[in-house]
């Protein structure tokens, strides 16, 4: 629909292909039992323009579940109904340096407030602010909000949930804590299933390059043509994915790659390039990315899609800076 000749398009299968290699030195998350059975050897890419997808390479058909990714969906569901003052006397917008997991600065910075909504703490103190008054309303006000920008109703992978439900202790500790110091609004039980639920979201490429477009414009559906989220929600959740969304290592993220993004464990990022980075792009309306490939590095991000990502930065001179 929307093919736009491009002379180096070819080149993204070529190296897809090449960086599919590497998997060998990653592997899939399987703290999370059911993650371990992807293959690790696959690498799949997706950009989409303001007309529709663009590119398509690899696996990018293939299904995974949106893990850590839904954090920044949850953050622009809160954002909508709360407002963003009420979202962020709860939850902070400094990056951390430690683990999604992590723990310690919740005891070590009273109050406990978590630092950022891209890592576990944050997200799940979101996940208890988001409207409704069980998990069920909660969740189906972010349901909406996902059908409004990939056009479907979103699917739980109930196999993943179970696994992840079944070993959430760290995620428990999280929410317990969080809710002995008064950040969680929520009972900690409603809280992890819907932060756990939302996590357990099947989607592939496609569906979060679109996404990813949606935030390059400001949260404006291109395709649509329709205002999906305020200008304010999508330029502070693109702050906070440039500078908190690959974990403790976005400050590597942002200066070889300079993109705002967000990764999950499953190996799933969620990207984009915001409009007026022209160059020698062929979306000079900005474009959303989406990457596959499960095999994880130390920090928790796709080893292959960090990769890939890195060589299209410096071959399309993406960078924001
Ligand atoms: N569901 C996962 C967890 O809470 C998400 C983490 C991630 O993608 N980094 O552990």
């Amino acid at each position: 629909k929307d093919q736009i000749q491009y002379p180096r398009m070819d080149c993204v299968d070529e190296w897809v292909r090449h960086y599919r290699s590497y998997a060998t030195e990653g592997r899939c998350a399987s703290y999370i039992p059911a993650l371990g059975k992807a293959d690790p050897s696959q690498l799949g890419i997706c950009i989409v323009g303001p007309k529709g997808s663009v590119i398509k390479s690899g696996d990018w058909q293939v299904p995974f579940t949106l893990q850590s990714i839904s954090k920044v969906i949850s953050f622009i569901a809160a954002c909508i109904s709360r407002g963003i003052p009420y979202v962020l006397d709860r939850v902070d917008v400094e990056p951390t340096g430690d683990a999604f997991n992590s723990i310690i600065r919740l005891e070590m910075h009273k109050p406990g407030k978590p630092f950022n909504p891209m890592i576990n703490a944050g997200a799940i103190t979101i996940a208890s602010l988001l409207p409704g008054e069980s998990s069920r309303a909660k969740l189906e006000f972010v349901y909406e909000l996902i059908e409004k920008m990939i056009g479907k109703r979103p699917r739980i992978n109930e196999e993943v949930f179970q696994s992840e439900w079944k070993t959430a202790h760290r995620n428990r500790a999280l929410a317990y804590y969080l809710k002995e110091t008064g950040f969680l609004e929520s009972e900690v039980e409603e809280a992890l299933e819907v932060y756990l639920k939302l996590c357990s979201i099947e989607v592939n490429t496609e569906d979060i390059a679109l996404i990813g477009m949606i935030l390059a414009s400001d949260g404006y559906h291109p395709i649509q043509k329709e205002q999906v989220f305020p200008k304010n929600v999508a330029r502070l959740t693109k702050a906070l994915m440039l500078t908190c969304g690959m974990y403790n290592a976005s400050g590597k993220f942002a200066a070889f790659v300079g993109v705002p993004a967000k990764s999950g464990v499953s190996g799933g990022i969620l990207t984009l390039v915001p409009p007026g980075i022209k160059r020698e792009l062929p979306f000079q309306d900005g474009c959303g990315i989406g990457i596959y490939g499960p095999a994880i590095d130390e920090y928790g991000n796709s080893l292959t899609g960090v990769m890939l990502l890195k060589h299209i930065a410096k071959e399309w001179d993406l960078s924001i800076f």
